[in-house]
C-alpha cells in the first residue's frame, strides 16, 4: 500500500502530541503500520482514485458498503459505480477536478450496488498522495441515513422514493406494456412485541422483514418503509403472470423471520393491492387505492389479501360526478317539473296533477327521473331536490289560480327527505309563502315502501300533514307489505295502486285479484284509490268497473310541461266507454263476471302465443275448451246467476264458435302446420272480441244504477 497524505483535521486529533515532540522519526516510522490499521477499522469507506480517476485501493468498509469484492473494483473508472439514469457525472468530474486541485468537496453520489440497487453516498472528496503521485480520497457513507429518500431504520426506501420509482415504474408500462402489483402491507399484532419485548426488538423485527421483503422482490420491485409497521411493495408482473402466488408469498415471509426473535408472539400482516394500469390512476391515488384495499382486509380479519375493486371505485367516481352536476343544475335552475293528470273516470273531471320531476341537461338533453335521481338518493342531495320540487309545485298550483284555474298537485317526496328532522318546519314555512293555497291542493306521494321504514315517525308525519290540509298518497301500493293495522291507523291517505298490476291488468286474472283487493282495502279504511299506468280506455273501463273510479296514465295524458296544462284541460273528453259505464255498479256477487272476460282474454293470449312459437302441438290442456274457466263458468256460476237472461243465452253462439275454432287450430298444430294455424289468428281474435262484447252486454244488463254518478 502507498503512502497517504492524510487529510487535513484527521492528523492532529490522531497522533499522540507527546510522541511527536520526543521522538519524531519514531513516529515517522510507526505512522505507516498506524495509519494502516486505521485504514482498516473505520466505518467509513475509503477509496483512493489515482489522479487518472482509477481505483487504486479501498478498505473493507468500503467494500461492504458498495457491495462488490476488491477484484471486482480495483482499476476501475470511477463511472464504473456510477447508477444508471442518473446525470449525476458531470458534477462528480468537477468536484474530483477541484478535489485534486486541494479544494475539499462533498457531494451525494448514488452508486449501483452490487446487489443491482441503487444507493446514495454521502461523498468527501481530498486530495492525497498515492505512489509518490497525486491522488484523491474518497470517503464514502450511507447516505440513506441523511437521505431524504430512504428510511433510517431498515435503510429500504421511504415513501418520497417510493413515489419516484412508482412513477418511472408507470412510464416503463406505459411504453411496454406489463403490469404492476401495489401492494400496501401493515403488520398485524406489532404493538404487542414492540409493548412486550422492547423497541429493540421491535426494530430487530421490521429490519429483517425488510430484507426478507426485498429478497422476495427481487432487484425489479421495491420495497419501501413508510412509517410504523407500514410497508408498500411495487411488484412487477410479466405478461400473464399470475400475482396471486407471488403475494401469498408476502404474506407468509411476515411470519416467518421473526420467529427466533419473538418466539411466543405471532406476526401476520394485511395487504391491499391495486394493478397498475388496470386501475389506472396518478401514483398517489395508486398509493391511496391499495391502502383502502388494506384497511378492507383488516376489515375482513387481517392475514389476508384484499384487492381494490376498480369498477366500484369508477362507479362511485361516477355517483360524485353526477352529485356535484346535479348541484350545479340546481343552483343554474335546469329542472323542470312536469304534471300527469290523474281523472275521475266516471265524473270524466280532472282531480289533480301529478309532479314529476325532469333534468333539461345543457348536453344530454330531457332526463327523466331515472337517470339521476338515483344517484342523489342516498344523499342530503335529494332533500335539496324535494325542497326545490315542492316550492316550484306551490308555485305552480298559484300561477294556475291566478289563471282562475283551481288545481290541485302531488309531489313525490323521497324517504330520506320525509324523514328529515326540519321537514315538517320547512313545509310549514313554505305554505305560509302561499297563503291563497286551499287545503288538500297539496298532496304527497310517498311509496309504500317508505311509509312503512319508520312506521311509527311516518304515521306522526302523515297525520301532522293532515292537520295542516296535506294529504298523502302511499305511492306504487301492492308492492310493500302493508299490514291490516297499519293502514287503519293512515285515515287520510290514498292508495296509489302500482302500475305493475295495472299494465297488464286485461290479460292477467291474477292482478285482476290484486287490484280488487286494494279496492276492498281502502273501501274498508274509508280510503281512496286511484290507479296509475293506465294506458288504454278499456283497461280503465275495467278499473271503473270493479270501482276504481279514479285513474292516471299515458290512456288519459303523458306528463307534459306546465304551460301545456290548461290547453290539455279545455280539450280533454272522457272516453265514451267510461261514460257508458258511469252511471253503473255491481253487486258483490256480479264480481265473477266482470273477472271472466279477463280469464278469457287470458286463455286466448295464451293459444296465440303458442302458435307464436310455432311449436307442434303435443298434450295441452290450454286448447281444450272443456277446461276453459269461461266455459266451466257458463255451465255452473254463470247459468245460475243469469240464466234467464237473453244476454246470457246470447253468449253461447260466440262461446260455441271460438271453442270450435280453438280445436280446428289444435288439430293443425298436431299435424304440423304451424303455417296454417297462423292464419286463423285474425278470426280468432275477431271471435274473442265478440265474446267479449257478448259478456258486455251481459254485464251492463246485470248492472245497478248508481244515485248521482257515484258508486255506493
Ligand atoms: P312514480 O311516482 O310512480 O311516477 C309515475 C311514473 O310512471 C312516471 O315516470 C310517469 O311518467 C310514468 N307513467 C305515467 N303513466 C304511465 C303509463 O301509462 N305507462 C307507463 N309505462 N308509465 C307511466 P317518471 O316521470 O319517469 O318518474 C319515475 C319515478 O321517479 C316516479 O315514479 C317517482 O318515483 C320518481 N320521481 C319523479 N319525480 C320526482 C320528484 O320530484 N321527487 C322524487 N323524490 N321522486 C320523483
Ligand atoms: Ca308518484
Ligand atoms: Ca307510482
Amino acid at each position: 500500500m502507498g503512502r497517504i497524505i492524510p487529510l487535513q483535521g484527521l492528523a492532529p486529533g490522531l497522533l499522540p502530541e507527546e510522541a511527536s515532540l520526543a521522538r519524531p522519526e519514531q513516529f515517522y516510522q510507526d505512522s505507516a503500520a498506524t495509519y494502516r490499521h486505521i485504514f482498516n477499522v473505520v466505518r467509513e469507506g475509503v477509496l483512493i482514485y489515482t489522479w487518472d480517476g482509477r481505483l487504486a485501493e479501498t478498505n473493507q468498509a468500503a467494500l461492504e458498503l458498495l457491495g462488490y469484492s476488491r477484484q471486482q473494483l480495483l482499476g476501475r473508472q470511477t463511472r464504473f459505480l456510477a447508477a444508471p439514469g442518473r446525470k449525476q457525472l458531470p458534477g462528480l468530474f468537477r468536484a474530483l477536478r477541484l478535489a485534486l486541485a486541494g479544494r475539499p468537496q462533498q457531494l451525494e453520489f448514488w452508486i449501483r450496488h452490487g446487489q443491482g440497487h441503487s444507493l446514495p453516498l454521502q461523498l468527501k472528496l481530498v486530495r492525497g498522495e498515492f505512489g509518490g503521485q497525486p491522488a484523491i480520497i474518497a470517503l464514502a457513507r450511507d447516505g440513506r441515513q441523511q437521505s431524504p429518500h430512504f428510511d433510517p431504520l431498515t435503510g429500504l426506501p421511504n415513501r418520497n422514493l417510493l413515489g419516484e420509482r412508482l412513477r418511472l415504474e408507470m412510464g416503463r408500462i406505459r411504453k411496454h406494456g406489463g403490469r404492476l402489483a401495489i401492494a400496501y402491507l401493515d403488520l398485524d399484532g406489532f404493538k404487542p412485541i414492540n409493548d412486550e419485548l422492547g423497541h429493540d426488538i421491535g426494530d430487530q423485527v421490521l429490519r429483517a422483514l425488510g430484507q426478507r421483503l426485498q429478497g422476495l422482490i427481487g432487484p425489479r420491485g421495491s420495497v419501501a418503509r413508510i412509517g410504523g409497521d407500514e410497508f408498500i411493495c411495487l411488484l412487477p408482473l410479466k405478461p400473464g403472470e399470475q400475482h396471486g402466488p407471488r403475494l401469498e408469498l408476502l404474506l407468509e415471509a411476515i411470519a416467518s423471520p421473526c420467529l427466533e426473535l419473538t418466539p411466543r408472539l405471532s406476526l401476520s400482516g394485511s395487504l391491499g393491492v391495486t394493478f397498475f394500469p388496470d386501475d389506472d390512476e396518478s401514483p398517489d391515488l395508486l398509493l391511496r387505492h391499495a391502502d383502502l384495499a388494506m384497511y378492507e382486509a383488516k376489515r375482513q380479519g387481517s392475514n389476508r389479501i384484499a384487492y381494490f375493486d376498480v369498477a366500484a371505485a369508477r362507479r362511485e367516481n361516477e355517483l360524485q360526478q353526477t352529485r356535484r352536476a346535479i348541484r350545479l343544475g340546481l343552483q343554474q335552475q335546469q329542472f323542470r317539473l312536469f304534471y300527469q293528470p290523474k281523472v275521475d273516470m266516471r265524473r270524466g273531471t280532472v282531480v289533480g296533477l301529478e309532479a314529476l320531476i325532469r333534468w333539461q341537461h345543457p348536453e344530454r338533453g330531457l332526463l327523466p327521473p331515472a337517470a339521476f335521481l338515483p344517484a342523489a338518493e342516498n344523499d342530503e342531495l335529494i332533500v335539496s331536490i324535494g325542497q326545490w320540487t315542492l316550492k316550484t309545485a306551490l308555485a305552480q298550483i298559484q300561477s294556475w289560480w291566478q289563471q282562475g284555474l283551481n288545481l290541485g298537485v302531488s309531489v313525490n317526496l323521497s324517504a330520506r327527505h320525509l324523514h328529515h328532522p326540519e321537514f315538517m318546519a320547512h313545509l310549514q314555512r313554505l305554505l305560509a309563502d302561499y297563503p291563497t293555497l286551499e287545503p288538500g291542493q297539496l298532496e304527497l306521494e310517498i311509496l309504500e315502501t317508505t311509509a312503512l321504514e319508520n312506521t311509527g315517525r311516518a304515521r306522526e308525519i302523515i297525520n301532522s300533514c293532515a292537520r295542516l290540509g296535506v294529504g298523502f298518497s302511499l305511492d306504487d301500493f301492492g308492492t310493500g307489505y302493508s299490514s291490516l293495522a297499519y293502514l287503519k291507523t293512515l285515515p287520510a291517505t290514498t292508495l296509489k295502486i302500482d302500475q305493475c298490476f295495472i299494465r297488464d291488468i286485461l290479460h292477467e286474472p291474477g292482478e285482476v285479484a290484486i287490484v280488487q283487493g286494494i279496492i276492498s282495502l281502502a273501501r274498508a279504511f274509508r280510503q281512496q284509490v286511484i290507479a296509475e299506468g293506465v294506458e288504454t280506455a278499456e283497461c280503465g273501463a275495467l278499473l271503473l268497473q270493479l270501482g276504481c273510479d279514479q285513474a292516471q296514465g299515458y290512456g288519459i295524458a303523458h306528463p307534459m310541461p306546465a304551460d301545456q296544462v290548461p290547453g290539455w284541460l279545455r280539450s280533454w273528453r272522457p272516453p265514451a266507454l267510461w261514460q257508458q259505464l258511469a252511471d253503473k255498479r255491481w253487486a258483490q256477487e256480479d264480481h265473477s263476471l266482470l273477472a271472466i272476460g279477463v280469464e278469457h282474454r287470458h286463455w286466448i293470449k295464451g293459444i296465440l302465443e303458442y302458435i307464436g312459437t310455432g311449436q307442434p302441438l303435443g298434450d295441452d290442456s290450454l286448447f281444450d275448451p272443456g277446461m276453459t274457466r269461461l266455459g266451466r263458468w257458463y255451465e255452473g256460476r254463470g247459468r245460475a246467476l243469469y240464466g234467464d237472461s237473453p244476454e246470457f243465452a246470447n253468449l253461447e253462439a260466440p262461446l260455441r264458435q271460438i271453442h270450435v275454432s280453438v280445436q280446428e287450430i289444435a288439430e293443425l298444430l298436431a299435424r304440423e302446420q304451424p303455417q296454417a294455424a297462423r292464419q286463423r289468428v285474425a278470426a280468432l281474435e275477431a271471435q274473442r272480441d265478440q265474446v267479449l262484447a257478448a259478456l258486455t252486454r251481459l254485464q251492463l244488463r246485470v248492472a245497478h244504477p248508481v244515485q248521482g254518478s257515484r258508486l255506493q
